[in-house]
């Protein structure tokens, strides 16, 4: 989409959102399944170049998080180095430290997103996956994990303003509106079905194959929350069900249906200009089905975009938008 297209007042359509938790191994830099990874990092790439193609068949926008060891080729023995500090306490350290290994090391997989251009957006996501949990990292850890971050996004030119908070511990807020950052994606809201006594904390887990009545929420413009950063909340995280019944319901042939919360909170967000947000990590979709199942919403995102009622966007300029249109309101 050109710019100029995307300029539209802030609230004119829906919007939909989509961020990206992308970081190779690195979520589970303390507690690694090499079974949860291939060997050389080739099959989590090709699954982004998956998602990449996916996205410019449908020319939707996505907001990809990265960990910011990522953007080396390789271990650059950066100092002070905090992997350092994972020496006899995590498998991973002798995977990481003065390795090349390509499932911690990432700048090819970088460069692919920024080849596409204005179509996605760099955000932050750690140095190296730590959490902002405030009771166990200090404010100058904090500070630290952001600088070096930030040193290795100017290499590239980019000057990120969103937040994904590894692991979604939010913390340090004030900090990240220090250098510059406008929005994060916060906790994934909850369906007001989950509030029903007893009944709620079942249709929590299982209302994707009960129900076609209860979709996934959107939210409102007026609803922002901001915090010196604006809060732009998951409305569903696309992976984040059974994985048991999954499977069953992907044996089936029936994963499509199982994305119905997603697909009609899509359509509703485009019926009420609401803000939908879906989440996912890269390393999420492992097989067809899964490919598939995003292809499914993709096509309901652009035939609602084609019908005027929806724009895809990523979150750094949503929030351009909204700030924009409180300091000059209409
Ligand atoms: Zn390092
Ligand atoms: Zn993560």
């Amino acid at each position: 989409m050109k710019k100029s297209a995307m300029l539209h007042s802030a609230n004119q359509t829906g919007t939909f959102l989509l961020s990206l938790d992308t970081e190779l191994a690195w979520g589970y830099f303390d507690c690694l399944n090499p079974q949860d990874f291939s060997s050389d990092g080739q099959l989590e790439r090709q699954g982004i170049h998956a998602l990449l193609d996916l996205f410019r068949e449908f020319n939707i926008h996505a907001t990809w998080a990265v960990v910011g060891h990522l953007f080396y080729e390789t271990c650059e023995k950066c100092e002070p180095c905090p992997v350092k500090a994972w020496e006899g306490k995590y498998d991973s350290f002798s995977q990481v430290y003065a390795s090349d290994s390509r499932l911690w090391y990432g700048a090819d997989v970088i460069n692919a997103i920024l080849e596409d251009g204005e179509m996605h957006e760099i955000a932050f996501h750690g140095y190296t996956h730590r959490p902002f949990n405030e009771t166990t990292m200090r404010r100058d850890e904090a500070r630290f994990e952001i600088e070096e971050w930030l040193r290795l996004a100017q290499r590239k030119g980019l000057a990120p303003r969103t937040v994904i908070f590894p692991r979604n511990v939010i913390g340090h807020l004030e900090l990240f509106q220090e250098y510059g950052f406008t929005s994060y994606r916060g906790a994934e809201l909850p369906s007001p079905c989950y509030a029903i006594p007893i009944l709620g904390r079942g249709l929590k887990r299982y209302h994707r194959y009960l129900s076609s009545f209860i979709s996934a929420p959107g939210y409102r413009h007026e609803d922002f929350q901001s915090n010196g950063l604006l809060n732009l909340p998951s409305s569903q995280h696309l992976f984040g069900f059974d994985q048991v019944v999954s499977r069953r319901v992907n044996a089936l042939n029936l994963h499509r249906w199982i994305t119905r919360t997603v697909t009609d909170g899509i359509r509703n967000a485009a019926r009420e200009k609401k803000i939908f947000h879906l989440r996912a990590h890269p390393n999420d979709f492992r097989d067809d089905k899964d490919f598939d199942m995003l292809r499914g919403i993709c096509q309901i995102v652009s035939e609602e975009v084609k019908s005027g009622r929806l724009t895809s966007l990523r979150m750094d300029n949503l929030a351009d938008m909204v700030i924009r249109e409180a300091i000059l309101p209409v």
